[in-house]
């Protein structure tokens, strides 16, 4: 994988662009994609971004989100779109498989394969250029870099501005993770300066859902959530049938394994939801507990130090077994 800013200077011959990101995007992974879309339009070029999946109704909002097209709702014209792309941008993932069943299809492609994506483990061989740096707060992050670096930060305009920042605050819990370092305030600034209205974002982000979503994360906690304090660990497993009671969509889980963050003393907070095709897990940590190994090593998955996920062919009652096997393996790293 070559350095990203060795394609600087191609920037301005006009190409067919496709960027895709992971399954089920969330803020950093649809917001860097729209926004380097703003951003490409601007030199000729054709794009199109390409989701694997559907997504949360909080980033319906993103300017430019009505033309993403969903690959699992229209495959014909998303593979027509990608045979005919002259680079292909994969944003906010490394490894071809986080984008489920377009997974296939990115492997055949032969066009130019550029990476911008900020988690651990980058598979370097299946990417032309790009950049893997973990120690950004987010993809979008990465994407400024990538503007201002390439000479363009005029380019910078509002749209662009509202993508970048709903990823950024996205992934870094609104500032609050230890991934936010100080060129993630000195980004901030200069979006602002540049006029961006940053209220409006999270309004559209967090004060967004509908009342059938907080009576479910009401229901959950009270009766789904587990605390083992001789682990510091709580687990929240959701059968099927709450999702169908609560009438739960893409998105209303999201936010769920940051209450129990609430309680002191917790250091590691795991989610197992039962989804149709898996079990999903979301595993959140603070401190020194390392949550892309933990998801790696018994859930088939990975992310960040101290936010990751993973999956489960087994029943919940089964996965959920093992999580509780596996917390008494962890038992001293947990202390
Ligand atoms: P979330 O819990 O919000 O779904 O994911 C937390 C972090 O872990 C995100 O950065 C996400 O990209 C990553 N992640 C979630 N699920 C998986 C997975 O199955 N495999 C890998 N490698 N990363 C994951
Ligand atoms: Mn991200």
């Amino acid at each position: 994988m070559k350095p990203v800013q060795e394609i600087f200077p191609l920037l301005t011959q006009p190409r067919n662009i496709a960027i895709t990101t992971h399954q089920k995007p969330d803020a950093d992974a649809m917001g860097s994609s729209l926004a380097l879309r703003h951003f490409f339009v601007q030199f000729g070029h054709t794009v199109t971004v390409i989701s694997p999946t559907n997504w949360a109704g909080w980033v319906n909002w993103m300017p430019g989100v009505k033309d993403v097209i969903d690959y699992e709702l229209d495959k014909a014209k998303a593979e027509a779109i990608l045979d005919n792309a002259d680079w292909l941008f994969c944003l906010d993932f490394n490894i071809f498989h986080r984008t489920k069943t377009l997974t296939e299809k990115l492997k055949q492609l032969t066009c130019t394969k550029i990476l911008i994506d900020h988690h651990h483990e980058p598979d370097e061989a299946s990417f032309d250029y790009g950049i893997s740096d973990t120690s950004k707060s987010s993809t979008c992050e990465m994407v400024y870099d990538f503007m201002v670096s390439s000479g363009n930060a005029d380019k910078i305009n509002e749209e662009i501005s509202e993508c970048l920042y709903a990823g950024v605050v996205g992934d870094t819990g609104s500032f609050r993770f230890s991934s936010t370092h100080a060129g993630v305030h000195d980004l901030v600034s200069d979006l602002k300066s540049k006029g961006l209205k940053h209220e409006a974002v999270h309004d559209k982000l967090f004060d967004n859902f509908l009342e059938n979503r907080l009576r479910f994360v009401g229901h959950v906690l009270l009766h789904r959530m587990e605390v083992f304090y001789e682990y510091n660990t709580v687990l929240i497993a959701i059968p099927k049938s709450d999702l169908l009671k609560f009438h739960i969509k893409t998105g209303d889980t999201e936010g769920l394994v940051n209450f129990p963050q609430t309680i002191q003393g917790i250091k590691l907070v795991a989610v197992v939801i039962d989804r149709d095709e898996e079990r999903k897990w979301s595993f959140r940590s603070k401190g020194d507990f390392d949550c892309n190994t933990f998801a790696r090593k018994y859930f088939e998955g990975g992310g960040h130090f101290n936010a990751s996920g993973g999956r489960s062919s087994d029943s919940l009652e089964k996965t959920v077994a093992y999580f509780k096997q596996v917390l008494k393996e962890n038992e001293t790293l947990l202390q």
